[in-house]
């Protein structure tokens, strides 16, 4: 590891850190926190620091709610956006069980079990995520709007944009806390836009993302707006995915990579790209877990609707970036911010190690623009489409014993009672789309 907890002990004397918390994430990707003074830090890090878990969603019955909290004393560190005096700091945590038994309905440890399992066979699993998302303006009251910046840019008369410079602050922020910037843009919608930040080993990665998503809100807060990671938050405009990269190697090399290969990719490669194929349908409601995850997959947008994969063209779900080497990777293009990046990668690296296992063939790769083909095309070359809505990806998540099972009993169960639940309650809804659509003609 990085630090032991004698370092910890240290960095918090050195540093006048007043405050720690002591973070999780929940089964449908929530950022919790218990904070604790330095006072207890040397409590928590011989993990004996409890919580209540019948108060968070998707955890356990009131009877056998006590757990513990076991910090990963890797992930320390302090957060440059509070005050340097009586500083705050944070270490992600596991949540074991009263008996200090993992909790098998922690998502970190979903993802730490299926890591161990590519262990096994000799493979790391590097992953880098492109993380979208939008800045909104705050009404009088603070609350969140889904007005944007550069619309208010345009009946303003200064240049300024507040997003760009809100990005900045983010990106150093970012790069405070050890993150590797690669690249910040401003994405295709207005207001929206997209950072960057290097590949690492997935639960590396997973935790970083979470991070991640915490430190942009909370600059973008401090820049007097809200960032949304909502994968559509407006109608008519590109929605916000979270692509991401992924890679396996073995004893330090690449095994993605194959100049010999047809596309300069491995047999492994073509098999991993199998079993995602394989599993796709079925693992929908982890990379897109929400209602509104279905409004982003539809046409127009560069979001992928169909089950496909490409060498040459970014069209489809599954597509081979341009670099080679050590940079081969599949990028998989339908996870959205919503997600538990702990869950997605967990089903993600399920899934390809089924196909390498497998060796499950994917269909051949296409050239052209999926979007673009006949229907007939499609149907002779065997592609599918992601489910259609929350409640289709409900339907063939049950289908798929292979993924459940890697979740493992627990955390598919309840996320799919959880799941089943938001269905419900949207399909009862009446929409303004409806209202307006109807109420006047009929
Ligand atoms: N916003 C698009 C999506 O929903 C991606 C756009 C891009 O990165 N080229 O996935
Ligand atoms: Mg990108
Ligand atoms: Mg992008
Ligand atoms: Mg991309």
């Amino acid at each position: 590891g990085r630090y032991t907890k004698q370092d910890i002990i240290r960095m918090v004397e050195e540093e006048d850190v007043e405050f720690i918390r002591l973070q999780f994430t929940d089964m449908f990707g929530t950022l919790k926190n218990i904070a604790i003074t330095s006072s207890q830090l040397e409590k928590a890090l011989n993990n004996e620091c409890m919580f209540d878990g019948s108060s968070i969603e998707g955890f356990v019955r009131i009877e056998e709610s006590d757990m513990y909290l076991h910090p990963d004393p890797d992930t320390f560190v302090i957060f440059p956006w509070r005050p340097q005096q009586g500083k705050v700091a944070r270490i992600i945590c596991d949540i074991c069980t009263i008996d200090h038994t993992p909790f098998l309905g922690d998502p970190r440890y979903i993802l730490q079990k299926m890591i161990k399992e590519a262990e096994k066979l000799g493979y790391r699993f590097d992953v880098g995520p492109e993380c979208e998302f939008f800045l909104f303006h705050t009404d009088d009251d603070g609350q969140p709007t889904t007005i944007s910046h550069e619309k208010a840019g345009y009946f303003d008369l200064g240049p300024v944009d507040l997003g760009e410079n809100a990005r900045r602050d983010m990106v150093l922020t970012l790069e405070d806390m050890g993150y590797e910037i690669e690249a910040s843009h401003h994405e295709v919608a207005p207001a929206q836009h997209e950072i960057d930040f290097k590949y690492d080993e997935a639960l590396v990665t997973a935790d970083n993302i979470m991070t991640f998503k915490l430190a942009v809100k909370t600059i973008a807060k401090r820049h007097g707006l809200f960032a949304s990671f909502m994968p559509k938050p407006k109608y008519g405009i590109n929605g916000s995915g979270m692509h991401i990269n992924m890679s396996l190697s073995k004893d330090g090399r690449n095994i993605f990579d194959d100049p010999d290969g047809e596309f300069g990719i491995s047999k492994e490669a073509c098999y991993f790209i199998g079993g995602i194929i394989r599993h796709m349908k079925g693992m929908a409601l982890i990379t897109n877990p929400i209602v509104n995850s279905y409004k982003r997959l539809v046409p127009g947008y560069e979001a992928p609707i169909y089950i496909a994969w490409s060498a040459t063209n970014r069209s489809p779900l599954i597509r081979i970036p341009a670099s080679r080497g050590a940079g081969t990777r599949v990028e998989l293009r339908c996870p959205d911010p919503a997600a538990n990046p702990y869950l997605v990668l967990a089903v993600c690296l399920a899934a390809g190690l089924d196909g390498i296992r497998n060796q499950i063939m994917p269909p051949a790769a296409i050239k052209e623009n999926v979007f673009e083909m006949r229907l007939s095309d499609k149907e002779k070359l065997g592609i599918e489409s992601l489910p259609k809505d929350l409640g289709a990806a409900i339907a063939e998540f049950e289908k798929d014993t292979y993924i459940q099972e890697k979740l493992g009993g627990h955390i598919s169960r309840k996320y799919v009672e959880a799941k089943k639940a938001e269905w419900a309650n949207y399909r009862k809804q009446v929409t303004e789309w409806e209202i307006n659509e109807y109420l006047y003609k009929i």
